[in-house]
C-alpha cells in the first residue's frame, strides 16, 4: 500500500522518474528480505523454545511416571519382608519347632530384615546424596578388607551362589567404608537378582596405571546397549513394572554412580565373556 502510495506520488513528465520508480522499487526489495530475515528468526526461536519445553516436558513425564513405579515398587518391597518377619516370629511364639526348623526360620527373618535394612540405606543414602546433605567421611582403610568383608557377607547370605574372589592384598584408599560398602553390595546383589543361581559371579578387586579397579561380572542375559546409559539413572528400571520378575526400586545403580563421582572415579558397564554383564568402578 505504502509503495502504490510512492508511485501514485510520482510525477511521470519528472526527469528523474525512472531513477525514482528504481529507488522505491529497491526499498520494497531491501525491506521484503528484512521482513523475511526477521519471520524466519521469529520462526527459528518459537522452535527452539517449542522443543525445549517439549523435551522438558518429556522428561517430567518420564521421571514422573519412573516415580510411580518407585512408590509402587517400595510399597511392595516393604511389605513383603514385613509380612514374612510378622509370620516368622508368631510361628516361633505359638509352635515348638526342632532344633533345624528353628535355625531355618531365624536365618530366613535375618535375610528377610538385612533386606528391609538395605532397601531402608538406599533410600536414605540416595536422598541424602540428591540433596547434597550426606557429609562423605573419608578415611584412608584398607579396601581389600573391605572388599573381602562384603564377600563374607555376600556368601553368608546366599550360600548357594558361588563367588568367585579376586582381592589383591592391602590395597589403601581414601573412601567413605559405608558408601563403599554399599557400592560393592549393591552391584553383587544385582548380580544375584539378574543372573540364573547356578552361575558363577566375580568379585575382583585390584591396581591397574596408578588407578583402582573393583570388578564385578556375572553370567546373566546382560544388558543392552540402548539401556545403558539410563540404567544409572534414579528409579530406572528396564522393563515394566507388570514384567519384571526381579525386585527393586531403581536406586542400587544410581547410587553406585554417585558413590563412585564423589570418590572421583567412574562406573562403567560391559558385556561379559560369553554372556552376562560387568560393572567396573574406576578411581
Ligand atoms: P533395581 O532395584 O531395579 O535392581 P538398579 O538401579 O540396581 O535397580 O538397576 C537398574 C536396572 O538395571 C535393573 O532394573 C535391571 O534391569 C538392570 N540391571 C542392573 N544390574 C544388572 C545385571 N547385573 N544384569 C542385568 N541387568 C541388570
Amino acid at each position: 500500500m505504502m509503495y502504490r502510495f510512492r508511485f501514485d506520488e510520482l510525477k511521470k513528465d519528472d526527469p528523474a522518474y525512472i531513477q525514482k520508480v528504481e529507488n522505491i522499487n529497491d526499498l520494497k526489495r531491501r525491506k521484503d528480505t528484512q521482513y523475511i530475515g526477521e519471520g524466519s528468526i521469529f520462526l527459528l526461536v518459537i522452535l527452539i523454545g517449542a522443543v525445549f519445553v517439549y523435551r522438558a516436558t518429556r522428561k517430567q513425564f518420564r521421571l514422573s511416571r519412573q516415580q510411580q513405579n518407585f512408590l509402587m515398587a517400595v510399597t511392595h518391597e516393604l511389605k513383603t519382608p514385613i509380612a514374612v518377619t510378622q509370620l516368622n516370629l508368631e510361628t516361633l511364639q505359638k509352635r515348638k519347632l526342632d532344633e533345624q526348623q528353628h535355625q531355618k526360620i531365624i536365618s530366613q527373618t535375618l535375610e528377610e530384615t538385612s533386606r528391609l535394612n538395605e532397601l531402608s540405606n538406599n533410600i536414605l543414602v540416595s536422598s541424602q546424596l540428591e540433596a547434597g546433605a550426606y557429609e562423605l567421611n573419608k578415611q584412608r582403610i584398607n579396601l581389600s578388607d573391605l572388599v573381602k568383608q562384603c564377600a563374607a557377607n555376600f556368601s553368608q547370605r546366599f550360600p548357594k551362589r558361588n563367588l568367585i574372589l579376586s582381592v589383591l592384598e592391602n590395597i589403601f584408599c581414601e573412601v567413605d567404608d559405608i558408601l563403599f560398602t554399599m557400592l560393592v553390595n549393591n552391584l553383587l546383589e544385582n548380580a544375584v537378582k539378574y543372573s540364573p543361581a547356578e552361575k558363577d559371579i566375580q568379585l575382583k578387586l585390584f591396581s591397574k596405571d596408578k588407578k583402582t579397579w573393583l570388578l564385578v561380572a556375572d553370567e546373566g542375559p546382560g544388558i543392552p546397549a540402548n539401556e545403558r546409559k539410563r540404567i544409572f539413572q534414579r528409579f530406572y528400571r528396564i522393563g515394566s513394572e507388570n514384567t519384571r520378575k526381579a525386585k527393586g526400586t531403581g536406586l542400587g545403580l544410581y547410587l553406585c554412580k554417585k558413590i563412585a563421582e564423589d570418590h572421583n572415579g567412574r562406573i562403567e558397564v560391559g558385556d561379559h565373556t560369553p554372556n552376562g554383564t560387568v560393572f567396573t568402578v574406576i578411581f
